[in-house]
């Protein structure tokens, strides 16, 4: 998609510390990194976000993060990895070309776990939640 700049990354036109290349996605080390060897998985193909991936796309999609997620674990080590999308705007995507974070994670590093992104006040009893569905 026209200035966007993850199509970009993906073409070539603007470079990125590659980590993994296939046809379906390209892995490149984040320019702001929140650890070392923090990787972003891009798509090739542009889509905004989640709901935009038809069902016979995610096979190569996810064949492909994988590959890259071992990549950064054999090179690197670490004690752990996030991986994760901040998925629309709301959660605090500001790339909208949908992508997985991949955060390595260290011995002693002070972080937390997915669990720490948000730890609002429980509004709804969860059998309130539940339902909904
Ligand atoms: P998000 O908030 O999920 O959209 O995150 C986008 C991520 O892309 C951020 O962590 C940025 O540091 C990273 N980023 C943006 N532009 C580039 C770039 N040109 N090369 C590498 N990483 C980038
Ligand atoms: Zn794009």
């Amino acid at each position: 998609m026209a200035d966007c700049i993850f199509c970009k990354i993906g073409e070539g036109q603007v470079p990125s510390y590659k980590v993994y290349e296939d046809e379906s996605v390209l892995a490149f080390l984040d320019i702001h990194p929140c650890a070392d060897g923090h990787t972003v998985v891009i798509p090739k193909k542009h889509f905004g976000e989640i709901g935009d991936v038809k069902d016979n796309e995610w096979q190569d999609l996810m064949r492909g993060l994988k590959i890259a997620i071992q990549k950064v674990d054999e090179v690197l080590k670490p004690a752990g990895m996030n991986v994760g999308i901040n998925n629309r705007k709301g959660a605090g995507q500001a790339v909208p070309h949908l992508h997985w974070h991949i955060i390595p994670r260290y011995e002693g590093d002070g972080g937390g776990s997915m669990h720490s992104i948000i730890r609002n006040r429980q509004i709804f009893e969860v059998e309130e939640v539940a339902k909904r569905f």
